[in-house]
This record gives structure tokens, sequence and C-alpha cells, in this order.
């Protein structure tokens, strides 16, 4: 009997993508399986991808890395949220936070209560009964107080990569440095059976994970896998980025402010700012876009302003033969929620659980795309809704996405929420009710009735409910300590 058992897996690229694949793999597998690197010194990795969302921090776990050395070392700051300037309309604002809003009832989340008081002409606003979101507002941040909080990480993406690949090699990954110049594949199986590199070595495994980057050197360039294109939703493009100096201390969310043919980000780390706008190449040329994006910038920058192009889409399979793309070879839909570094985690946990350490069955490959295609039909979807629902009158590029179709399951969405003010989520989904909430009410989607369920509570008792929810909140806000304080103790980079 031929031994089908695999013993050598080749990780081709050394980005984000690559080293957080070689990490787990060999913490996890490293006593199964042999874990191979392969990286390229003169292909540099994308160099951004710095704003993370929650779920991060069980990657960490599963690893067991401690959160203060992993924020010392990527001079990371805290996320709170995200905070979305001019997208409904110029001069509005609003902040997704990672928070839950208000209080749920099992029958109705909190948004129908708070329809509920605006009807009868309480005026606050639905974040503040948002602790999260709260907290982001006044630059405030601690852990270990009485009330948990719900957040992600700012970090520096070159020096993550790097604190994962000492991780890694100590735990027995090889690093081998080379140009990939040839990819040899199997006349019967059509499987990948060596990787070549421009130097003549030849790396043979069992099973590749490609983490080359925009260029999908294994799953597409030798396995021609397709790409579904996305850009008739996502019509953005292009990103510019530059780094600067700080000039003011950190805060605890990404800017995204929205501008005539696209958005700028703001990602503040412990001694500088990550900055970029992601912007449409029809409706703005790339020097346009550098200018703009130097002229809104503070502090002095570091870097040169650097033009990344881009496909929004997916890999039409993220698992094919005996390869698996993940990170930017897999596809990207836009850095907009911050979720890139999400999907390469999800999908290194998927295939850790379905590895297939006796070969490559066809049900595992079944099951890692299917999982995949709902997971990532969702997060397309919660990114389109913040392009699709805009009421701005004043640029093209706004006025083309609100008439542009939507996928059916994000126009059903927005249908349902405005009708009735209900939302469900779908499989896969990784954002929670309350982001849609506050991402529909943020964009300026007011449902035109609420859920009946919060009649339950007449007028006096609905004005106690939501006046000490808020109180509760705004003094949970004013006994943390500032962001900035609280890094200094925490995880300081300078210490
Ligand atoms: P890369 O960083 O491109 O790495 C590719 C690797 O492959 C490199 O090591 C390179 O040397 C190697 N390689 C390529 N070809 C060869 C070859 N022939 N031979 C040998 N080696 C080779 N994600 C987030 O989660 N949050 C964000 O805020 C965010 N912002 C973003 C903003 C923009 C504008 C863009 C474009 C992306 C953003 N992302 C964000 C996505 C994030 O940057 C990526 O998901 C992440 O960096 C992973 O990239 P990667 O490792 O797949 O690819």
């Amino acid at each position: 009997m031929t031994d089908t058992t695999l013993k050598h897996v080749v990780i081709a690229g050394g980005g984000t993508a690559g080293w957080m694949t070689a990490a787990a793999f060999s913490k996890l597998l490293g006593n199964n399986i042999k874990v191979t690197l392969i990286e390229s010194d003169d292909i540099a990795t994308v160099g951004v991808g710095e704003a993370t969302i929650p779920p991060i921090k069980n990657f960490h776990k599963l690893l067991g890395i401690n959160e203060q050395e992993v924020m010392k070392a990527t001079h990371a700051t805290f996320k709170l949220g995200i905070n979305f300037e001019n997208w409904g309309q110029v001069n509005d604002q609003y902040i997704h936070s990672f928070g839950v809003t208000g209080k749920e009832c099992w029958a109705g989340e909190f948004h129908h209560f708070w329809l509920h008081g605006k009807q009868k002409g309480h005026h606050d606003e639905f974040g503040d009964y948002c602790f999260e979101l709260q907290a982001a507002k006044q630059n405030k941040f601690a852990l270990g107080h009485d009330r948990p909080i719900n957040y992600a990480y700012h970090l520096d993406a070159t020096l993550y990569a790097k604190y994962l690949r000492t991780f890694s090699e100590k735990l027995g990954t090889e690093r081998i440095e080379g140009k990939i110049s040839q990819v040899d594949k199997c006349m019967k199986t059509g499987n990948i059976s060596a990787i070549t590199l421009a130097s003549g070595q030849t790396i043979a495994a069992d099973f590749f994970i490609d983490c080359t980057g925009f260029r999908g050197v294994l799953i597409e360039q030798a396995l021609h896998t397709g790409y579904e294109d996305w850009s008739h939703w996502l019509p953005c493009d292009s990103a510019v980025a530059v780094q600067t100096k700080s000039v003011s201390k950190p805060i605890p969310y990404t800017r995204s402010i929205a501008h005539d043919a696209g958005w700028q980000w703001q990602i503040p780390l412990q001694h500088r700012v990550g900055n970029g706008l992601v912007f449409c190449s029809k409706y703005l040329s790339d020097d346009e876009a550098k200018n703009l994006l130097l002229e809104n910038i503070v502090g002095e920058t570091i870097t040169e302003p650097r033009v990344i192009k881009f496909k929004t889409g997916r890999r039409r399979k993220g698992w094919h033969k005996n390869c698996v793309a993940i990170g930017l070879s897999s596809g990207f839909i836009e850095p907009l929620e911050s979720t890139s570094i999400h999907l390469i985690m999800t999908a290194i946990v998927r295939l850790l659980r379905l590895f297939p350490y006796n070969g490559v069955t066809p049900s595992a490959v079944d099951e890692y795309n299917n999982k995949l295609d709902s997971e990532l039909n969702a997060v397309r979807d919660f990114i389109i809704l913040h392009y699709k629902v805009n009421e701005r009158a004043d640029s093209k590029f706004w006025q083309h996405c609100q008439h542009m179709e939507v996928p059916p399951s994000l126009a059903h969405k927005i249908r349902l929420f405005k009708e009735t003010g209900r939302v469900f989520l779908d499989d896969g989904d990784i954002f929670r009710v309350d982001s849609w909430t506050q991402v529909m009410l943020g964009q300026g989607l007011m449902p035109m009735q609420y859920h009946q369920i919060a009649n339950i509570m007449n007028d006096d008792e609905l004005t106690k409910f939501l006046t000490s929810l808020k109180s509760a909140i705004s003094n949970a806000v004013s006994e943390l300590p500032e962001h900035d304080d609280f890094i200094k103790q925490y995880c300081s980079s300078s210490a």
C-alpha cells in the first residue's frame, strides 16, 4: 500500500499571511509535520494591513502568544471600532464599534427599544448606549475594569510578520530565501509536486499553502484556479499609502474618511500613523490621489507615498488540488472593515481542522470551499453596504455607488431593515447584528417601523430603561484612564 500520509507542508510567501500560517502550523502540527516557508527578499510584502478586528485575540490565545509582548513588539495600540466620516452625507459621522449597543431582550434587539424611544421624543443617539463606542469617543481604554471591553489592535504589519517569524522559527519552521521560478506538477493528478527557486534549488512537499500575495504564484499561475471579479460591486481598485510621525496621542479607533472618489484611512500606532487613500481609478488618477492624501495628513511623512493596485474579488476556489490559498492570493475584498487579517486567521483554523493527514479528499476540499464561500459572501455584502447606502449628491463616484446593483442577499437585508427594522445574519457572517445595525443607521437608513415587542414597556419604564443604561455607560467610561496612559503602563514599545 502506498503511504499517503502528509509529512511536509511548504508555505510559499512570507508576508502577514505566510508567517501567521507558519506560526499556527508549527505550533499546532509541528510534532507531526515538517513546515518550510519560502520567501523572496527581492519581492516586497504589501506592507499595509494594520487594523484588525477582535477575534485576532483568539488566534493569539490559540498560539499561546502573550498580548503585552506582541503589542510591545508591534508598537500596537487598542482599537475599539472605526469612525466613519462623510459616508452617509458630507459632515456626517458615526462609529462602528466592537461593542454591544444597549441590552438585548430575548425577542428583539435593543434598536427596537431605541426606535420606540425616538418616537416618544428621546433624542439620544444610538451610540450613546454602547460602552466601547463612548470609550472610543473619549479616548479612554483599560482592561480589568468591572465591564468587559471588546477590542482589537492597530499594529505595525512588518513588525508583526517579524515577530511571527521568530516565533515560528523557534518552533522549527525552516525558512528558505529565494524567488520561486518554477512550480512542478504531477502529470497524472495535477497536484503540485515541487517548487524550484531561481537558484536552482528544488523543494518537494506533499501539501502547499500559497501566501504569495496578489501574484498567486501557486494557486493561479500554476493551478489556474480562476478569479471572480467583484469590481462592479466594489469599484475601488487602487490605494496610496504613506506613514507619518505621530503628532498627538494615539486614538483608540481607526478613522475612515470618505472623499469624492474613495476614502482615507488613519491608523494610529504608538509612534507613527499609517495613512492611505483607497480610490477608484475611473474617477481619480494616481497623482491626484497622492496629492489628495498628502493634503489631508498631519505630521512629517516617513515613507514615500506608494501606490498599490488591486482587483476586488476572490479566487474561485480557496482549496484546489493539494494547495490552499491564504491571504491576498485568495482574493481581496477591500480594507474598509479590516477583514483581511481576520480571513487569514479563519482560513488557517479551517484548514487546521480539516487538515488532510492521510491525503486530500474531495469532501474536505468541498467543506473548506463551501464554508469559505459563505464567509466571503457575508463579508462582501457588509462592505458593499457602506458604499450602497449613502445619500451623497456631491460626487459622481458616490452617485454611482448609490445606484449600482448589489447582490440579491444584500438587497434583501437592506429592504428587510428598511421595511421592518429586522436584521438576520446569514451563515458565515463574521459581523454581529449590532454591526449591521450600527452601519445601516449610521449610513442614514432609518427603518419604517420597529418590533412591537418594544411596546412591552410603558413610557415611564422606557424612559427609566434608557436613562439608566446611558448613565451606567457614562459612569463606567468616566472611570477609565486615557488610552495613551494605559498603553504606557501596559505595552509601551519604548520601555
Ligand atoms: P504579501 O504581503 O504581498 O506577501 C507576499 C509574500 O510572497 C512576500 O513575502 C513575497 O516575498 C512572497 N512572494 C511573492 N512572489 C514570490 C515568488 N515568486 N517567490 C518567492 N516569494 C514570493 N488587512 C487588514 O486586516 N487590515 C487592514 O487595515 C488592511 N489594510 C489594507 C490596505 C490595503 C491598501 C491593502 C492592499 C490591503 C490591506 N489589508 C488589510 C490586507 C493585508 O495587507 C493583507 O491581507 C496582508 O498583508 C497579507 O498579505 P499577504 O501576506 O497575503 O501578501
